[in-house]
């Protein structure tokens, strides 16, 4: 049944798109791009466990920076240090797909390697007297393409 599963998952995965894997926004643990480094964010960042972090300023679907949770290995709690030097030391590129982008167009995306992150960008053009709204909907990682490929959830250590 496994091995059916993955075939499957491999000849429909190319259907599927950012949208059907993401993590939406109000499920992603984020940091706000003015948080101290102090012991308390450094535990809440290690407690909640994942590898990688956005940040933001002022609202939440404003994304300026990613923290990966390995640029906090020379950072004392105690120097108190703002994130935001963190941030712009490191300087991770922050890319992103459509809600419509298909899951192989993000495969190639990460395979690349610049980073195994998306942000999941929206288009709302439904009102034709506005612009249209771009709006921060979600993230997605390769992770999330692969258990599609897969057809399984991959359960982290
Ligand atoms: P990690 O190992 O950091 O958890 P993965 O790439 O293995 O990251 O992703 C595992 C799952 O966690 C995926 O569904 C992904 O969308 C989600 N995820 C990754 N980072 C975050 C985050 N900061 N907040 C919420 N969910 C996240």
């Amino acid at each position: 049944r496994d091995e059916l599963d993955i075939i499957t998952g491999a000849l429909t995965y190319k259907t599927k798109t950012a949208a059907d894997v993401m993590t939406k926004m109000e499920d992603v643990f984020m940091l706000d791009i003015n948080s101290i480094l102090d012991f308390k964010t450094v535990s809440r960042i290690i407690d909640d466990g994942h590898s990688r972090i956005p940040t933001y300023r002022g609202e939440r679907d404003n994304i300026v920076g990613l923290l990966y949770v390995k640029d906090l290995a020379f950072i004392d709690p105690d120097d108190k240090t703002p994130l935001e030097t963190v941030i712009k030391y490191y300087k991770h590129p922050i890319e992103e797909v459509y809600t419509t982008t298909a899951l192989d167009e993000m495969l190639d995306l990460f395979k690349k390697g610049r980073t195994h992150m998306v942000m999941v960008i929206h288009i709302n053009a439904e009102d034709p007297d506005r612009d249209p709204v771009r709006e921060v909907v979600g993230i997605a990682t390769l992770e999330d393409v692969i258990e599609e490929i897969i057809q399984d959830e991959i359960i982290d250590e």
